[in-house]
């Protein structure tokens, strides 16, 4: 490979407990790293925090054994400059163990004189109820669900939150040597989120208005979406047995509900027009700075999303995709999907039951249902979904594989071993993957499964 691209994940927390140096030295000698992926912004403790193990693990075998109840926030000093259209200002982490640090320098600093690339990276998976300290006046930005409440997470259409992020970008790509963006979108669709419990979501006002403007009727979609729930709820809870059984049933309520479909479909312009919208900022600011898609987890496990994740459209906008591929627990969310499907749309049939007709659709064979979130997934997975992401990118943008490694898993489930990293690079490698980007976060990863990475990346010629 003429230009090795190697990339993972670091929290700005591990650059302050261990020194930015001292890890970026680390990290270019054990795996021969040439992308840093910063979290700029996060509320979340997985990607911005220390890894606190769960009580059966023991502490990682580097940063600091001390627990941290991360509130989170940027972890640069925003410039005032950027954010005179938006009305979120006060969004600087108040973390103590951040104080006083800016991230983006602090990397950018340690990397410059090493050659290594920073790359901020923002996961948007604000809310979904987890208490998440967002700033003042975001609830603004939240999106409103079929039955009038308020959701968890911000609404894509709001101009409020399209706004403090484009100044968050616009900001982070002018005020500091980044070599682009990384950029994370998990969410489900309005129909996904019926299938697995949830209200639909955006009604908002912004969200009608928008409909409005292309045509479609959103009291009507609102409509047949809380019928459509209603009538999901009620299977959910077994008031409800249909005379034709469960499938069909749900087959109906769609006939009759068109517009929930519809509304789906509108859903997904949107969407995907933020990360138009994102993409041509990037280039604006800098047509060489870079803007990668990571593609969620989910999208190789819920067949409706991967539907969703149509790769030879997605790679008009991005220069990069970064699927991830997570060996150890993908077993678990497995097992999660299909026991939602049987308790809703397919509640005729048993969860293990639907396990065969997965494996075939999806192109997996992971083997069978009892041990499957112990055992986790093989390196076939990781090959076939690697390859497929690659086929659907068409030579157009190149694919990094993004290994995950050592994410932390209760008594039971699979833990990543050194044999294991080695098995899913080479299944990476082999599906035609131009590059890798290991995550979730160094945080949560053992010294010895780095150095296999940089073992099996050396073996394979990816890396001198
Ligand atoms: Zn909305």
């Amino acid at each position: 490979m003429s230009s090795p691209f190697v990339g993972i994940i670091v929290p700005g927390i591990s650059l302050i407990d261990e020194g930015a140096d001292r890890v970026m030295d680390y990290l270019r000698s054990t795996i021969g790293v040439t992308t840093i992926f910063l979290p700029a912004y996060s509320h979340s403790s997985v990607i911005a925090g220390r890894l606190t193990p769960n009580p059966s693990e023991p502490w990682r075998d580097h940063g600091m054994p001390e627990p941290m109840e991360l509130k989170g926030g940027a972890f640069f000093d925003p410039h005032t400059e950027f954010y005179r259209n938006t009305f979120i200002h006060d969004f600087r982490a108040p973390d103590p163990e951040y104080r006083g640090v800016d991230v983006m320098a602090l990397a950018a600093d340690a990397a410059r004189p090493r050659g290594i690339d920073v790359v901020p990276y923002f996961l948007d998976a604000l809310g979904h109820g987890r208490r998440d300290p967002t700033p003042p006046g975001f609830p603004h930005t939240l999106e409103v669900d079929a039955l009038g409440r308020l959701s968890d997470g911000p609404c894509l259409t709001n101009p409020a939150y399209g706004e403090w992020v484009f100044s968050l970008v616009e900001d982070l790509m002018k005020s500091y040597p980044a070599a682009g963006l990384l950029w994370g979108m998990e969410r489900h669709g309005p129909l996904g989120q019926v299938i697995d419990g949830g209200a639909p979501v955006c009604f908002c006002d912004h969200c009608c208005r928008a409909a409005r403007d292309a045509g479609l009727d959103p009291v009507a979609a609102r409509a047949d979406f809380e019928a459509a729930w209603r009538y999901v709820e009620a299977v959910r809870v077994g008031e409800l047995r249909p005379t034709d059984g469960y499938f069909i049933g749900f087959l109906r309520e769609l006939l009759r509900h068109p517009q929930a479909l519809v509304w789906e479909k509108f859903w997904l312009t949107r969407y995907h027009g933020f990360l138009r919208r994102l993409y041509g900022l990037v280039k604006h600011i800098d047509h060489r700075l870079r803007f990668g898609i990571l593609v969620w987890h989910n999208a190789n496990i819920w067949p409706l999303l991967r539907a969703q994740w149509d790769y030879a459209e997605i790679r008009e906008f991005c220069d990069y995709l970064l699927p991830l591929v997570t060996h150890n627990t993908g077993g678990v969310s497995v097992v999660r999907h299909l026991e939602s499907l049987a308790a809703t749309a397919f509640k005729d049939v048993r969860a293990p039951d639907l396990l065969a007709g997965f494996y075939r659709i999806m192109g997996y064979d992971e083997g069978p249902w009892d041990g499957l979130p112990a055992r986790g997934f093989g390196p076939e997975y990781t090959r076939r979904e690697i390859r497929r992401v690659v086929d659907g990118a068409g030579g157009r943008v190149p694919v990094y594989a993004g290994v995950g490694i050592d994410l932390p898993t209760p008594p039971g489930i699979r833990k990543t071993a050194p044999e294991d990293v080695e098995a899913h690079i080479r299944a990476a490698h082999a599906a035609g993957a131009s590059g890798f980007a290991f995550r979730r976060s160094y945080a949560e990863m053992w010294t010895k499964n780095l150095e296999a990475a940089g073992r099996t990346l050396r073996v394979l010629g990816v890396i001198e």
